[in-house]
C-alpha cells in the first residue's frame, strides 16, 4: 500500500540518514538511544544494514503511523507545537523543498560520529563521546560514590578498543560502497573530528565519490589549524558547525578545558578559513544567563553565520527545570524577541524549544537539588573554573 509521507510518518533519519554512532554500531539517530541495530560498521556494509529487517519494520511503524519507541525526543516537542529534531533535521537537507519529505528510502545522507577521541572534557558528554572523560572515571567514582559494578562496566564499556571504528579502513569502505553521488550531505562529529588521524583523507575519499556533497564538520573549535592542514580541504564542499556554549568563563565551565581566549582566536581562523555556517549553542542552566552577551557577539563578529540554540535535554543534572524562574527571567525575555510566527525565519534558529524548556516548572526537590549541587561540585573540584567565577549569584544558590 502506497503511503503518502508527512512529517509526522516519517523521519528523514531512518529513511535518508543513517546513523552512526561513536562505538561504530548503527542506531536510529542520535536522540533515540532504545534503537541500537546489532550491527557494527567494522563488519556490516552500509547498504546491508539500511534494508535490515529491523530498519524496514521501523520505517513500517513510522508509515503506520505507530509510535516508535525512543522518539519522544521528537513526539513530545511535536505535541508542543514545536520543530523536532526530525523536522528540523529534514528542513536542513531537504532545504530547497521546505519540510518535505523525500519518497524514497535512499542514503541522501551520512550523520558519522568518529570515535570518542577529544581534547574536552565537557559537562554534557561522557565516555563514549570523550576519552578524557573515560580518563576521569575513577575520580568520578570516588566523587559520586559509584560502585565498583559500576566502574567495571564504565571502564570495559568505553575502552579504547570499542570506539575505533574510525581508525579501520574495512570500516570506511563499508560506508563508501552505500553512497553514491546522489548524496547530499555528510555531518561529522566526534569526538573532536580534528584530532583525528586521517582525517582529511576520508572526507577527501568520500568527497571523490559524492562531488557535490556538503560536508557539515561539528567541532569545539579549539585547534588552531596550520596552513598546510588548512590546504588540505580546498575544493571540496566544508561547512563548520562550531560549538560554544556560554559567554568566557562560562563556556570554559560548561566545556571543560576550553581556554577562552584560544578559542576566540580558532573562532576567527574557521570564520575566515572555512565556510563557518552554523554556531551551536547549546544552553544549560549554569550557561544559558550568559547567552545573550554570546549571541549578541556572535551576530556582531560574524554576519554571515546563522546561531543555533538548543537546550540539554538528555542529561538530568543540566536541565533548564534545575533552577527557579527568577535566574532565568532576563535570558528567558532576551530569546522571546526572536519567536517570529514561522520559527524556520527566525534568526535564532531553535530557540522556541529552548523557550518551552526554560517556561517548565521548577523541579524543587530536595533529590534534585542534591544531584545537581553534587555535579556542579565535581566540576567546581577538578575544572580550572568555578561556577562562583561567573556566575556568584547562581553560585550561592546552588551551594546555599
Ligand atoms: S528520535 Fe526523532 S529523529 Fe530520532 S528516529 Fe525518532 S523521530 Fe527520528
Amino acid at each position: 500500500m502506497y503511503i503518502k509521507r508527512n512529517p509526522k510518518n516519517y523521519c528523514v533519519f531512518t529513511s535518508n540518514y543513517p546513523f552512526i554512532d561513536n562505538d561504530g554500531y548503527t542506531a536510529l539517530c542520535c536522540k533515540n538511544s532504545h534503537h541500537k541495530l546489532p550491527y557494527h560498521i567494522k563488519e556490516h556494509k552500509l547498504s546491508d544494514i539500511w534494508k535490515s529487517p529491523e530498519m524496514l519494520a521501523v520505517r513500517e511503524q513510522f508509515g503506520t503511523g505507530k509510535k516508535v519507541e525512543g522518539c519522544d525526543k521528537c513526539y513530545d516537542p511535536e505535541a508542543q507545537g514545536v520543530r523536532s529534531f526530525r523536522t528540523k533535521m529534514l528542513g536542513q537537507l531537504n532545504a530547497q523543498n521546505g519540510i518535505v519529505p523525500f519518497l524514497d528510502d535512499e542514503i541522501k545522507a551520512l550523520d558519522l560520529r568518529i570515535g570518542n577521541i577529544c581534547n574536552l572534557s565537557c559537562t554534557m558528554c561522557y565516555s563514549g563521546n570523550s576519552n578524557r572523560i573515560y580518563q576521569q572515571i575513577p575520580k568520578m567514582a570516588e566523587h559520586f560514590g559509584w560502585s565498583q559494578g559500576k566502574v567495571d562496566a564504565e571502564i570495559e564499556k568505553y575502552h579504547a578498543r570499542n570506539y575505533d571504528w574510525s581508525n579501520d579502513p574495512q570500516a570506511w569502505d563499508n560506508i563508501i560502497s552505500g553512497i553514491d553521488k546522489n548524496l547530499l550531505h555528510c555531518y561529522l562529529a566526534g569526538g573532536e573530528p580534528f584530532y583525528l588521524t586521517h582525517f582529511s583523507e576520508t572526507v577527501r575519499r568520500i568527497g571523490s565519490v559524492a562531488p557535490d556533497a556538503r560536508f557539515v564538520i561539528n567541532t569545539n573549535g579549539t585547534r588552531l589549524l596550520r596552513e598546510k592542514d588548512l590546504k588540505q580541504y580546498d575544493g571540496l564542499n566544508i561547512f563548520i558547525r562550531l560549538s560554544v556554549d556560554g559567554w568566557g568563563k562560562a563556556d570554559e565551565w560548561t566545556r571543560q578545558e576550553t581556554v577562552w581566549e584560544e578559542k576566540l582566536a580558532v573562532m576567527d581562523q574557521y570564520y575566515d578559513k572555512f565556510d563557518l555556517k552554523v554556531w551551536d549553542i547549546t544552553v544549560n542552566p549554569f550557561s544559558v544567563r550568559t547567552a545573550p552577551k554570546l549571541i549578541e557577539y556572535l551576530f556582531n563578529r560574524y554576519p554571515k553565520s546563522s546561531v543555533q540554540i538548543r537546550p540539554v535535554v538528555n542529561k538530568h543534572e543540566l536541565l533548564m527545570e534545575n533552577i527557579p524562574a527568577h535566574f532565568k527571567q532576563d535570558a528567558l525575555d532576551y530569546f522571546k524577541q526572536y519567536v517570529v510566527s514561522d520559527m524556520r525565519q527566525s534568526k535564532l534558529v531553535g530557540v522556541d524549544h529552548v523557550i518551552s524548556e526554560m517556561e517548565k516548572p521548577f523541579n524543587d526537590s530536595n533529590y534534585r537539588k542534591q544531584l545537581v549541587t553534587k555535579f556542579v561540585d565535581y566540576y567546581d573540584k577538578n575544572g580550572s573554573v568555578k561556577l562562583n567565577d561567573f556566575d556568584p549569584e547562581l553560585a550561592d544558590w546552588i551551594y546555599s
